[in-house]
Parts: C-alpha cells; structure tokens; sequence
C-alpha cells in the first residue's frame, strides 16, 4: 500500500489531520479501566462529534415544537430546520428530489418499510426476492416476513470462502420471477464492499428492482444514488456520526408515488372522513405521526460534519488504517481474519484459537478497547464460516494506528492468558 508512516493517501485526496480531527469527539477522551479509550466498534455505533451534540441541544433549547402543524413561529422554525435537514440529505446522497428522501428510524426500518408498502401490495406467489448470504438481520427477515404474506419466494445468493458474493450464481439466480434484489452495500460482519453498481445493473436487466443496504456504506465513502441506479436505499443516522432513532429511505419518486403507505396515522393525510381518507404527497406519505425532528436535525448536521471532513479523503484514510489493521493483526498467533475479501471497508472480523470472542472482548475491555463479539446481525455469515461468534475492530476515521497497537498488544495480552 502507501507509505508506511503517514496517512498521505494516493491520488492527491487530501489527507485528514485526526489529531484534530479526533478533539471533535468529546467522548473519544476519556479513560476506560486507568488505559485511553480506544473505540472500535464503530459498525455497532459511531461516535458523535460536537456539531451533531451542539445542533441537537440547541433545537430543544430554541427551536423546539411541532412540524407541519402550527402556525406560531417556533413551529415554523421546527419545520424549517427538519425540511432543511431533508435537503441537506438529499444532497448527501445525490437524490433528485427531497421528495424522495423519507425520514425512518433507522436502516431497519426502512427496510420494513419497502417491504411491507412495496412488496405486500406487489409480490404474488411464484415471485422471488434475491438477496445474499451475507445480508445483516435486518435485510433477511423482513423480506422472509413479506414473503410469508404474500407466498413470494427468498433466494439467496452464495459467498466464497473470502466473503465475496459469487456473481456467476447471483446472475443465475436472477430471473424472470426476480421481483427484487436486497442487497447490503457494506457487510457489517465481513466488510466486504459488494459491487453493487453491477448487481442493480444485473437486476434492471431482468426488469426487477433494486434496494441498498447502506448502512455500513455511508460512514465510509461518496454515495450517490443516481449514479448507482439504486431504486431504494438505506441508512442509519447513527452509523455515521449522526443520533441514533433516524434513519433515510431513499426511494425513486416514481415507485414511491405508486407505493400505498405503511402506516397511518397524523402527517401521512391531506383530508380524513370515515368514508376514507386523501393521503398526503411525498414525502410525507411515509412518515405518520410526530417524527423525530431533533434526529433529524442530528443527521442533517452529521451530513454537513462528514462533509467537512471530506468522504473521499476518510475512504482513503481507512483504506490504509485497515491495511495496517490487518497486517497487525496476522502478527498474532493463531489468528484467523474472517472476511478477506479483495474489496473491503472498515472492518476486520477474527477468530483467535482457543479463546472464545465473549472472553476476547471482556480481555480488551480492561485495556481500554473496544470491540465487538458475536454473531454481528449476521447468523448465516457465522454459520457459513463455521464459528458461533467473531471478534470485530470495527474503524472510523478517529481511529489511529497507535489505537491498533494497543488493540494488538490487548489480543497478545488475552492470549497469554488463555494460551
Ligand atoms: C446496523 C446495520 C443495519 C441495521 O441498522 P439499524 O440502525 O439497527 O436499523 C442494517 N444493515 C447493516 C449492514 C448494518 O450494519
């Protein structure tokens, strides 16, 4: 890779400065058990930089009420700073509208959202949804649960011993009964980056549609929606940098325009009577009842932080901090990298030989570190690759090198322990 002892990356991306990058993270200071925190387990959450804290307490010190309801200027200055905040995620993402960006609670729930409005109105018997085995939880079960409903079918398209979606059979599962494809963009437990583009491609081609999983992909690196052709896609405003309870599903216009709402409640009409009921136009169709307005505020004000800091200089930036990760981490003895695929982001999952991940964790707690241990949403990734549980550093762009010696001294440390 590049040059060993500096974050310079190729290109001419411009390099961040993490030292002071990292004073933006208030929480990122304290000590855990005597030893500096070292977070990484930024794929379970991100941490939050003081714009995101700042802008969410001053819109409950100074902004707070209702949307789209009063006419009194707090309401009005609510509203300003929710809607502003969808624009500001429309850019983000490159939608062609702010219409089509509906706010959610999450990536989970956005999810459900396309496929309880979508593909319970849409889906028969004999239809297929294809989706892959290295989806996280949340982008398996609500599509076993619409499939139940409607009698349509789960396909699901194998990995290789990498962790890479093999695409010879993803083609061939694609067909004339694939209705949709659901596919994650950044696998949460592997981190490998699945080529996307050409999946929805694949999938246009048979005429179905196509939804990102975009979780784990946003913190990470430029993503544009239009230019991926992607017909709905996901994500979790507390992944990158923003509060947790908010969340986007990005949705092309049209399909959304046809697409009846999920739930109903106050917001998602124009006229109720008991006789029926006017729906209200985009986005609001989607988002019944009071929505989380502060989240939103959050997230726009993430969008705007990640901004500042530049995606494609973090993107480069990790590239190399997860080279060096994994170089680190193959000095360990009897240590197994799960998840080695050519394309990946941000994570690194491992098995350590005779010690359970759940002791591994508590062990790298009392360093001071951070990681996470288990089955990461992603049972079927565990089942495949014949271990009940991993151990993931996960990264973000405050994390340093030095942070991952003392990871590796942490696992050396748990090691003598139990080796
Ligand atoms: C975290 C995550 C989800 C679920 O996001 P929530 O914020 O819990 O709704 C879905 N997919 C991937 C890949 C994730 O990492």
């Amino acid at each position: 890779m590049s040059a060993p002892h500096s974050a310079t990356s190729a290109n001419g991306v411009p390099t961040l400065d993490v030292a002071r990058l990292r004073e933006d993270f208030p929480i990122l200071g304290q000590q855990i058990n005597g030893r500096p925190l070292v977070y990484l387990d930024n794929a379970a959450t991100s941490q939050k930089p003081v714009a995101v804290i700042d802008a969410i307490a001053r819109y409950y010190r100074e902004d707070n009420s209702n949307v789209h309801r009063g006419v009194h200027a707090l309401s009005e200055r609510a509203t300003a700073a929710y809607e502003a905040a969808r624009e500001t995620v429309r850019g983000f993402l490159n939608a062609a509208s702010s219409k089509e960006i509906i706010f959610t609670r999450g990536t989970t729930e956005a999810i459900n959202l396309v496929a309880q409005a979508w593909g319970r109105s849409t889906l028969q018997p004999g239809d297929e949804v294809l989706i892959t085995h290295m989806e996280h939880h949340s982008n398996i079960v609500p599509w076993q649960m619409v499939c139940e409903q409607t009698g349509a079918t789960l396909r699901v398209a194998p990995i290789n011993e990498r962790g890479e979606v093999i695409m010879d059979e993803f083609e061939r599962l694609l067909g004339e009964r694939t209705k949709l494809v659901a596919v994650g963009h950044v696998s949460n437990a592997l981190g490998t980056i699945n080529p996307v583009a050409r999946m929805i491609e694949l999938a246009h081609a048979h005429e179905a549609l196509a939804l990102v999983d975009g979780a784990q992909a946003t913190p990470h690196m430029v993503v544009d929606v239009q230019a991926l052709g992607a017909d709905f896609y996901a994500l979790s405003g507390h992944k990158m940098f923003g509060p947790t309870g908010i969340g986007v599903l990005y949705g092309r216009e049209a399909l959304l325009d046809a697409m009846p709402p999920w739930q109903g409640g106050g917001d998602m009409i124009k006229a109720v009577s008991f006789e029926g009921t006017l729906y209200s136009d985009l986005p609001y169709k989607f988002e019944a009842g009071t929505p989380h307005i502060a989240g939103g505020v959050g997230l726009g004000a993430a969008v705007d932080y990640l901004a500042g800091v530049g995606r494609e200089a973090i993107a480069a930036y990790e590239a190399e901090l997860l080279a060096y990760t994994e170089a680190r981490l193959q000095e360990v003895d009897g240590l197994r990298l799960i998840g080695t695929a050519e394309n990946k982001a941000a994570v690194a999952s491992f098995v350590l030989e005779g010690v359970h991940a759940h002791d591994l964790g508590t062990i790298v707690d009392h360093h001071g570190v951070a990681i996470r241990a288990g089955h990461h949403c992603a049972m079927p990734v565990m089942e495949f690759f014949g271990v009940a549980a991993t151990s993931r550093a996960s990264l973000a762009f405050y994390n340093t090198r030095e942070e991952i010696d003392a990871l590796v001294t942490a696992l050396q440390d748990a090691q003598r322990i139990f080796g």
